[in-house]
């Protein structure tokens, strides 16, 4: 399998892993395959929650706005990722995350925003810098590890003021880095981890360890070690990319966001290829922000060839 079908599996992947999860968000473990009970039945791209079939969420919609950003810029420009998540945000998206409605609102400047956040509400782990990471981390994969952490802190940071969620987001990109380049992501863990920040080191360490299930969170899904932690078991104790996205959904709790994470790393394992397409068909990213556009599997895979190339 090639660099191009791992990236697009990776950029696919999270897209469908958000939109299969969104109508189960918040409910309760087990709720995916109550319904489904057997894999491959069909009609597992449903409507609920407010959302349509197929129809994917913030996580995607953020993530498609980074992507264009850096094709279109030629590389990182935080300034300009910044407006367009005020673009989205002003353009009344189904949903935003608590924290980065908040500091999208704040009418503070893309390096003072997220800060000021922070420092007011001291709470700023949750997962919504991870959940829109996979383009970027598909980007400046043929960087190096150091370099694509780094981008991540940085893109993270324009929401998130608490560095525990920076370094969950360089985790991720590493990670999606080692597979795209044809490695299991979790054998090089010792490696990734040793470039975390030793502040937060430890505390990934515990949430991916071979033996860490997610009961064993000390905290909901919706914060960035459970969310990680979360889409690594599923990773690994699953054999393809359908079973990894059933696993993190029927986690339950905020299951769009863990099941887009967890397909971005799974689609990047196991590629394009390993996603149904009964999932891709139905699959549509409404873009608030974008004057109205709707993009479909093909515009994915545009975007998804482009940041790979
Ligand atoms: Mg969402």
């Amino acid at each position: 399998m090639d660099h191009l079908e791992r990236a697009a599996g990776a950029v696919v992947g999270s897209a469908v892993g958000d939109a299969l999860g969104a109508p189960f968000e918040f409910g309760p473990p087990g709720a995916f395959s109550a319904r489904f009970p057997a894999p491959g039945s069909g009609d597992e791209m449903s409507e609920g929650g407010g959302w349509n079939a197929g129809e994917a969420t913030d996580d995607t919609q953020m993530a498609v706005h980074v992507a264009e950003s850096l094709l279109e810029r030629g590389g990182l420009d935080l300034p300009d990722i910044f407006t367009r998540f005020l673009r989205w945000a002003a353009d009344d998206p189904k949903d935003i995350g608590l924290q980065t409605e908040d500091v999208l609102t704040r009418g503070l400047p893309w390096d003072q925003a997220a800060v000021a956040h922070y420092r007011s509400s001291h709470r700023a782990a949750g997962n919504g810098s991870l959940m829109r990471a996979t383009p970027s981390a598909v980007y400046f994969a043929p960087k190096g590890r150091h370099v694509t952490m780094d981008a991540a802190r940085r893109i993270a940071a324009l929401t998130h003021g608490d560095p525990a969620a920076w370094e969950g987001t360089a985790i991720f990109h590493d990670l999606v880095r080692a597979a795209l380049s044809g490695v299991d992501p979790l054998d090089s863990l010792s490696l990734t981890l040793s470039a975390v920040h030793p502040d937060h080191r430890e505390r990934y360490a515990v949430v991916l360890a071979p033996d860490w299930h997610p009961s064993q969170a000390t905290e909901s899904n919706g914060a960035v070690w459970a969310c990680l932690g979360s889409a690594a078991w599923a990773l690994r104790t699953t054999r393809g990319y359908e079973d990894a996205v059933r696993a993190a959904i029927d986690l339950g709790g905020d299951t769009d966001t863990v099941a887009a994470v967890t397909g971005g790393l799974a689609g990047a394992v196991h590629g394009l290829a390993a996603i149904p397409t009964r999932w891709t068909e139905p699959l549509h990213v409404p873009l608030p922000g974008s004057g109205g556009r709707v993009l479909r599997l093909s515009h994915l895979l545009d975007l998804a060839h482009g940041l790979a190339s």
